[in-house]
This record gives C-alpha cells, structure tokens and sequence, in this order.
C-alpha cells in the first residue's frame, strides 16, 4: 500500500503537470469507485474545471479545483494515478481517464479496484472520515516529541499496531513502521507504554528519518507503486527489515525475522530490537 513517501512522491511529480490545466472530459471505466457523491453527479462536477493545486494529507491526495471544489484520491492497496500526454496507454487496470483541454490526460489504474475517489465542497471534507480524523503527520509542527511520548504513555496494545493507526499518526504503513522500530531497536510487540523515555524518543526522530528517506528515494516500489510520471521509487533498495526476512540484518549479521503482529507481517532483527 502506498504510505506517506509514495503518496507524497505522487504529489510532486504531478503538481507541476496538472496544476493550471482543465479537465475536459471523464470517462469512468468503473464507477463504483467513486464513494461521493454519485458517479454521475462527480463526472459532471469534475468536468470543465481547472486545477488550482495539488495537496497531500497522509494518504490522501487533493486536488483542489476552482469554484472551492476538491476531488480527493485515497489508493488503498493497489491504486496509481499518473499524467501522460500519450493518451493509449498499455495498462490494462486503467478505471478512469481525466482528459484535459492540452490533450493529455490523468490516469487512475488500480488491479484490486480498492481506491477511493470523492468531490466535494472543500468545507465538506468532514465527510470522509479517515481524512477527518487523520492524526498529526510525521515532520510536521503538530507532530512533537511531546504529543508522541503522551500518547505512547497513555495506550496499552503493541507499539507496531499504534504507530499504524491513522487517527495517532497520519501516514504510517506496514514498511516505514517495521523500518522505524528497527532504527530504533524496539520489537515491534513491544507494549507502547513500556518504552522508556529514551527509546520513545529514538522512535520519534526514526519515524521521522525512515519518511524523509523514502522521500528522497521517491518511495518504495515492491509491486504496484509508480510515482505520478509512471516511475518506480527506489527506496525498497535502502530497506533494513522489510521484506528482508532470513537475510542477514544490515547492522549485526543476524537473519531478520518475520513474525505477525496485529495480523500484519512484521520484519525485525532479533538481536538489533529488544
Ligand atoms: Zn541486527
């Protein structure tokens, strides 16, 4: 699943190409992906509007269009959303086609058809919930030391589960967390509030150093994620634990292990984390 890094790398390479551009046509190749407000009713609102910027909130895009419009894309597991002024393109998961007044056009693909598209007023956004209730992103003002200390204080349940959780942290996912506590030499099933003061904070700035990592390396491309010009990251090259598992730990030689945490694959050093 594209995490912060990937969603954010897709904002960059795509402001520049669809900012200022008109939307001129919109073909829906699978309108149920399109959650508000009806698949017809976003065609026509989409349609003949301008794009005025390009946004991220952890996972979620917003393109902002004139008239105080807002078309909001999450790609949950499996989603792409590039630009190309080559309008065939050889992908078969193509779900919709953004045509703009220039001739090229925006592409929304996706295999497991999982992603999410809304439009709506930009003072609706509470409609979507998870963007609602989004927690503080990591590298940004709300997201201190402090605020991140508090909260692993306050929570029972494993470290790896809460750091997932978007309503704590926006824009966490299952690669940068088990790179994270790796960074900082915690098991991922590790109760939160059993973490010392010390520990809490090796976790805060990794957390922070595992992202601006993956976006410098354009993110981490395993299957599916491609940034908005089509292109793979490189970041899946610099990895420590995920999807390193019984290869030897970077660090200290040990085999990295795989386990499951909270139903979710996890990758650790069994000798690097304590
Ligand atoms: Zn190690």
């Amino acid at each position: 699943m594209p995490e912060m890094p990937e969603v954010e790398t897709i904002r960059r390479t795509l402001a520049d190409k669809v900012v200022g551009n008109k939307i001129a046509n919109v073909e829906m190749l699978l309108p149920r992906l399109i959650k508000w407000p009806s698949a017809h009713e976003f065609q026509a609102l989409v349609t003949n509007r301008t794009i005025k910027s390009l946004e991220r909130r952890g996972k979620y895009l917003l393109f902002y269009f004139d008239s105080d419009l807002v078309m909001v894309v999450h790609l949950r597991m499996t989603g792409r959303i590039y630009y190309s002024s080559v309008v065939e393109q050889d992908d078969r998961f193509i779900r919709i086609i953004f045509s703009f007044d220039n001739g090229a056009a925006l592409f929304y693909a996706d295999s497991r058809t999982l992603g999410t598209l809304y439009v709506m007023p930009t003072n609706e956004l509470w409609r979507i919930n998870g963007l609602a209730k989004l927690g503080p992103e990591p590298m940004s003002p709300e997201f201190t030391l402090e605020y991140f200390q508090q909260i692993l204080a306050k929570r029972k349940g494993k470290i790896k589960s809460l750091l997932l959780n978007q309503q704590i942290i926006g824009g966490l996912g299952n690669i940068y967390v088990d790179e994270s506590l790796f960074l900082a030499g915690v098991r991922p099933e590790r109760n939160a509030a059993s973490l010392a003061a010390e520990e809490s904070n090796r976790l805060y700035q990794a957390i922070n150093k595992v992202i601006e990592q993956g976006i410098n390396y354009g993110g981490t491309t395993f299957r599916d994620y491609r940034d908005g010009e089509g292109k793979r990251g490189e970041n899946q090259y610099h990895l420590n634990v995920y999807g390193r598992e019984n290869q030897p730990c970077k660090t200290c030689g040990t085999l990295i292990a795989k386990t499951e945490v909270g139903g979710r694959g996890t990758h650790y050093c069994p000798h690097c984390q304590q």
